[in-house]
Formats: structure tokens, C-alpha cells, sequence
């Protein structure tokens, strides 16, 4: 009997997100031939363009097409058309979070690699990322100081109060460290947790439970580094890091700082994982409003959440590595969109990009 279709539901969002979301499909399409995949791509209406078609970011619709899919491999939502709505109708507020709490998406990967041959696009001095570098943040996403409770502005005698809380559970933790431990695993097997533990008490506990996790990993290497710390080594040394562990609050601030020290967002993918398979997939950028239209975005952010997909949620690596191998391959040949090409390289736009990764990938099968 044939192997029933992986269902992917695909959320393309707005600005660029459609542009690169028809690259990565493209590039989809040949990895589909090459490795024989049984695949249905699920395309469901999010953000602006949802907003503007059924009056919300996250209609019920889309919600059901996700929970039908094996994973979600989203573009981006938002733009200057739906900034004027009240804060919580907003297409990343409305359809993002609640996406995250629905399907319980409590750890972000966002790689952050540096190719050798696009070290001229880091802001970084070339000699600190000579080589190029590839580091992993692991954020915590759905507890700490974003969520916990009490969470208000009161008013005193004086003026006002504020208050966020910064709590966790043992098993928030533990589940978080048990993703890092895993990809370590696959990487250069080393992951640094990123704390407070000067300071916070629940640094304290991320410490505990994490050595705790460890014990069950005896071939990672475990170390510890102060978030603040942790800041500046980014930007000095950043291929000192492997895997970097954080709760919500620090891994928001790392992620980014990672991402800026990398170069483009064009390039970042991202993935958000809860229990089992299911994850959304999605590039580092946003929407771009400044370049959507154009055809000029960098796609690769989006082939790149692609390999993740396969990797993380479909139990194929080689798809993944197939992916990234096709990508690599281009940059070294010389293939450069406009955020990554050096002043006075000829640079091509998205659709090209995508082609060009496409057909690496459909002539690796004809390697094999
Ligand atoms: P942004 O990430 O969209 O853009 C920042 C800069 O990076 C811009 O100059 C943009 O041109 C560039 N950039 C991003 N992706 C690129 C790519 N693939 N190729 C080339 N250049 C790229 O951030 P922003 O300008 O702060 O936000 C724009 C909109 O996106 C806002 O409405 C925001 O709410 C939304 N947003 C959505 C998400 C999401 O969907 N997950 C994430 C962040 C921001």
C-alpha cells in the first residue's frame, strides 16, 4: 500500500513572505523528485492578507488546515497596512502567538551560520569571524518573564507600578534543555547555558535542572555563561559557541544579536518545536515591507526553514542536508541576492536564487 502524503500546511503571510515561500516550494518541489516524497503542500490564509480577506489573522480555517499538517512552514506576517490596528488585533500578535499556544510551541532554534564566503557581510571586523561561523540558540518560548504572573500597572500614591514575573516550572526547563542536548548531538556537542545565576533565582533553577538533563547526555559538554557575558563573547568570538541555551527573556536578546553578527536575516531560519514532531518553520526576518514587491528578497532564509523541516519534523535529514548542500553550493559559486552581495557583486533576485538552489538540488539526485 502507498505510504500515505505527509501533509504541510503553508502559511505565506505577507510581504515577502509569498515571494520566498514560492522559492522554497520550488526547491520543495525538486527535493519531492529527487528523494520520491509523498507529499500535500495545505496553502491557509495568515495575517494581514487573512485580515483583509476574513477579518482575522488566524481564521478558524487556518487553524484546522495546521492541525491536518505534519508541520507549518510559515513566511511572514505584518507591514505599514495593519500597524494602525489596536495592538492586539496585529497580524504578528493575533496570528503568531496564538499559533505558538495552540500547538504548544515552547522551544525556538535559530541557527546562526556565517558562511565563510560572506564573512564581508557580518559587521564584525573580518578577523573576528575569519572561517565563517555556525551557532545554535535555543530559546525557552512560552514561559518566564513574558508570561508569568502578576503581570500589571497599578497606581500608587507616587505615580504608577509596574510588575512582570519571572517564573519557571521544572519540566518548562527540562524540556527545553532535553531539545539543546539533542541537536548538540548532531552539531559539535556542546551546549552553554546562559543565565543570571548571580542574580536570579530562577537562573538557579535552570542551572539545577540543566545539570540534571546533562547526566542523561554523558557525550555533551555542558557550560555556563552569564548572559551578559554571553552578549559580549557574540560579538568577539562567536564561533566559540555551539548550542546556546536560553530562558525566553535572554534568548529573545542572543537570538537577535546572533542573527545581527551573521549578517543578513535574508539567511536565518527558525524553527519552534513542542512535544512530539509537530514545529513551525519560519525565516529569522519579517515581512520586509521596505523590499516586498520588488523580487529582490533573499529566499534562503526560507529554504533554510525548508531543511529544517525535513529534518526536525519529518525524520529526513538527508532532505535536509540535500537542502543545504544545494544552498552552500550556490554562495560558494558565487550566487548572491542584494542583501548579501558585496559592493559592485552582481547580485540576482529571488526567483532566480530559488532556481538555481532548485536545480542543485534536482542534479544531487542524479548523483546518487
Ligand atoms: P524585517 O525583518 O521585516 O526587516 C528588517 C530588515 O531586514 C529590512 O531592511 C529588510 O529588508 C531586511 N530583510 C529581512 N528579510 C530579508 C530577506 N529575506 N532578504 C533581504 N532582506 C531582508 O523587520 P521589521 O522591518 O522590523 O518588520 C517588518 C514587519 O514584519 C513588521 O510588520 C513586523 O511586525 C513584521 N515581523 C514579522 C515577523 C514574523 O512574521 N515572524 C517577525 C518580525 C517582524
Amino acid at each position: 500500500m502507498a505510504e500515505p502524503k505527509k501533509i504541510i500546511a503553508v502559511l505565506a503571510g505577507d510581504g515577502i513572505g509569498p515571494e520566498v515561500m514560492k522559492a522554497a516550494r520550488e526547491v520543495a518541489d525538486a527535493a519531492e523528485k529527487v528523494f520520491g516524497l509523498q507529499m500535500e503542500w495545505r496553502e491557509a490564509l495568515v495575517g494581514g492578507a487573512a485580515i483583509d480577506a476574513r477579518g482575522s489573522a488566524l481564521p478558524e480555517e487556518t487553524i484546522e488546515v495546521c492541525r491536518s499538517a505534519k508541520a507549518v512552514l510559515f513566511g511572514s506576517v505584518g507591514g505599514p497596512k495593519w500597524e494602525s490596528l489596536p495592538p492586539q488585533e496585529q497580524p504578528e500578535r493575533a496570528a503568531l502567538l496564538p499559533l505558538r499556544k495552540i500547538f504548544g510551541l515552547y522551544a525556538n532554534l535559530r541557527p546562526a551560520v556565517l558562511y565563510p564566503e560572506l564573512v564581508g557581510c557580518s559587521p564584525l571586523r573580518v578577523e573576528r569571524v575569519v572561517g565563517g561561523f555556525d551557532l545554535l540558540v535555543v530559546r525557552e518560548l512560552t514561559g518566564g518573564l513574558y508570561f508569568g504572573k502578576p503581570k500589571e500597572t497599578t497606581k500608587t500614591p507616587k505615580g504608577e507600578r509596574a510588575v512582570d514575573t519571572m517564573v519557571y516550572e521544572t519540566y518548562e526547563i527540562e524540556r527545553v534543555a532535553e531539545v539543546a542536548f539533542r541537536a548538540a548531538a548532531f552539531r559539535k556537542k556542546r551546549v552553554t547555558l546562559a543565565d543570571k545565576a548571580n542574580v536570579l533565582e530562577t537562573s538557579l533553577l535552570w542551572r539545577k535542572v540543566v545539570k540534571q538533563v546533562a547526566l542523561k547526555h554523558p557525550q555533551i559538554a555542558l557550560d555556563f555563561i552569564y548572559a551578559d557575558n554571553a552578549a559580549m563573547q557574540l560579538v568577539r568570538e562567536p564561533s566559540r559557541f555551539d548550542v546556546l541555551l536560553c530562558e525566553n527573556l535572554f534568548g529573545d536578546m542572543l537570538s537577535d544579536e546572533a542573527a545581527a553578527v551573521a549578517g543578513s536575516l535574508g539567511m536565518l531560519p527558525s524553527a519552534s518545536l513542542g512535544e512530539g514532531s509537530f514545529g513551525l518553520y519560519e525565516p529569522a526576518g519579517g515581512s520586509a515591507p521596505d523590499i516586498a514587491g520588488k523580487g529582490v528578497a533573499n529566499p534562503i532564509a526560507q529554504i533554510l526553514s525548508l531543511a529544517l523541516m525535513f529534518e526536525m519534523s519529518l525524520g529526513q535529514p538527508e532532505v535536509a542536508r540535500a537542502i543545504r548542500s544545494a544552498v552552500a553550493g550556490a554562495i560558494t559559486d558565487g550566487w548572491r541576492t542584494g542583501d548579501i552581495a558585496a559592493k559592485g557583486e552582481k547580485s540576482v533576485g529571488t526567483g532566480e536564487m530559488g532556481k538555481e538552489i532548485a536545480r542543485r538540488v534536482a542534479s544531487q539526485g542524479k548523483k546518487v
